[in-house]
């Protein structure tokens, strides 16, 4: 791996704990490999409870300092993180193209953005100011402001480990807490290259560490910890449940960014072209692995056969490979388990009379290659409109009604994005008033920013990360009542 970077010490195998580089103590290590050949990229620690424990004590010693510092303090920190990060672009690029498998390009893209969060926290921290409330009796005032809440430990996935990591790391450092993150055990080294840059742009000991290691073990004292206050989790459902539970008996806040099933509907009135092109760049960015990937294509009946032409054109010019290659727009999926997965929903929506009009199995690549694929006759009785693809699969069905359309795209457990193409500005109200997601798009499907709030409802989670919001996730509001205040 580190033959291909520049800086060969962006590579780093150890984890960061108060800011030093070290091992899990009984020396045992988690595999790397890269999903486009399957072959070793290195090796991690596989830390475990006694590791995560001196990592939540770390981060709470170091939290007195770094709350203590102003806001300005703590924002020239992050603004140089983010000069580092552009700086060290290509080669964190490429780390990530190898771990996690996306083209190059989706790879620098997603590191910008991620860097993109650094500043805004840095500048938005300084704006966080508290109130005095209207006096609601003689001789008394009230006042509010904003404290961070403390240790703020992140979960994050693999698919976007250089844009997840900042979203979460960024409002919490900026509002004053410190952070322990654990990534996905897929993609260690783009969390580990970002904790490298935090070590040279000065970020205190202990304000950022990165633990890898077992996940179920880590996350056991992460919960359980009253000196953590704050649990920021992104992944599935199921794991973001069961720690949401583990996080109870200690009441701390826990902001949850789930799995989705994203409706994309497209009305008769739409700009076809301009839907299709959306849809192309939504659906296959990562090989389908996003969140808020379209997962069921819901097509206006008059429209239909002109919009499936349209993404059959755009799906023919892929072109699936290593990512690391220049020509590639689509890479590998994460592992054999996710093609598996893929491929079981589209054998089951055949089975259940879903047409194949291109792709449907793995691809000729062999390893973790799966062929972008166009199946229509998506009915709800399908496994596909149900659950996360979480892959290269665009399923259409057709509606008849603006009211079916909004039926049938409510018609999940989950509530993360939605899309709607249309040029009708009375029903995209009608639209963002009925369903019943945290985002829409309307007629653009780029959602995540710095700026903007992201996140989900129903099984897709609680919470916002970015705009204001994703900053008051890491803080608390504290209260004081004056009193005595009487002329003498
Ligand atoms: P996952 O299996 O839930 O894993 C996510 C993270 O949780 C990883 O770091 C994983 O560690 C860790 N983890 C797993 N079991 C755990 C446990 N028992 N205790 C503590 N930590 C545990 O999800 P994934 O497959 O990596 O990611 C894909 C999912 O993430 C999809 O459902 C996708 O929709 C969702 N996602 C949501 C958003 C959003 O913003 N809403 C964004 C991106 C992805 P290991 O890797 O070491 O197992």
């Amino acid at each position: 791996m580190h033959r291909i970077l520049q800086d060969k010490s962006l590579f780093r195998p150890h984890c960061l704990i108060n800011g030093l580089w070290c091992d899990a103590a009984d020396k045992s290590v988690i595999e790397v490999t890269n999903p486009a050949n399957g072959k070793l990229l290195g090796h991690v620690p596989n830390c475990g409870e006694a590791e995560a424990r001196h990592a939540v004590e770390s981060a709470h010693a170091a939290f007195e300092v770094w709350q203590a510092k102003s806001p300005q303090e703590r924002g020239a920190y992050l603004h140089a993180w983010e000069q580092a990060i552009h700086a060290n672009l290509e080669d964190l690029a490429r780390l990530l193209t190898l771990e996690e498998g996306k083209p190059l390009a989706e790879a620098r893209a997603e590191i910008l953005q991620g860097a993109s969060y650094f500043p805004w926290y840095a500048e938005e921290a300084r704006r966080v100011s508290g109130e005095v409330v209207p006096t609601f009796r003689h001789g008394t005032q009230a006042l509010t402001r904003h404290a961070p809440l403390g240790v703020a430990a992140a979960i994050t996935p693999w698919n976007f480990p250089m844009s997840m990591i900042p979203r979460k790391v960024a409002p919490a450092l900026a509002a004053g807490c410190t952070a322990i993150v654990k990534p996905a055990g897929a993609t260690p080294y783009s969390a580990l290259a970002l904790a490298e840059l935090a070590v040279r742009v000065g970020i205190p000991a202990g304000v950022f560490n990165v633990i890898t290691g077992n996940a179920g073990a880590i996350g056991a004292v992460i919960t359980s910890s009253p000196l953590v206050r704050k649990l920021s989790f992104t992944g599935s459902t199921p794991v973001g449940r069961k720690l949401a539970a583990q996080c109870g008996p200690t009441l701390k806040r826990v902001s949850l960014e789930l799995g989705g099933n994203a409706p994309f509907i497209v009305f008769d009135d739409a700009d076809l072209d301009q839907a299709a092109a959306m849809a192309m760049g939504n659906k296959f960015r990562n090989a389908g692995q996003t969140c808020i990937c379209a997962n069921r294509f819901l097509v206006h009946k008059d429209v239909l056969d002109a919009f499936v032409r349209r993404l059959l054109h755009g799906i023919r010019g892929l072109h699936v490979g290593d990512g690391l290659k220049a020509d590639t727009t689509m890479g590998p999926l994460i592992d054999a388990g996710a093609v598996a997965h893929v491929d079981a929903l589209v054998r089951d929506a055949q089975e259940k009379g879903a047409c194949r009009v291109t792709g449907g199995q793995p691809h000729s690549l062999g390893g973790n290659f799966y062929e972008p694929t166009l199946l229509t006759g998506l009915r709800p009785e399908m496994r596909i409109f149900r659950e996360e693809i979480f892959g290269p699969v665009a399923a259409v069905m057709s509606f008849e009604s603006e009211e079916e359309a909004i039926a049938l795209a409510n018609d999940t457990e989950y509530g993360l994005a939605s899309y709607v193409c249309t040029r009708d500005m009375a029903r995209v109200w009608r639209l963002w008033q009925g369903l019943h997601f945290g985002m829409v798009g309307i007629n653009d499907a780029a959602l995540a920013s710095a700026e903007t709030p992201f996140g989900g409802v129903k099984g897709s989670g609680l919470g916002r990360e970015g705009g204001r919001e994703g900053l008051l996730e890491y803080m608390e509001t504290h209260y004081a009542l004056l009193g005595g205040l009487t002329q003498a």
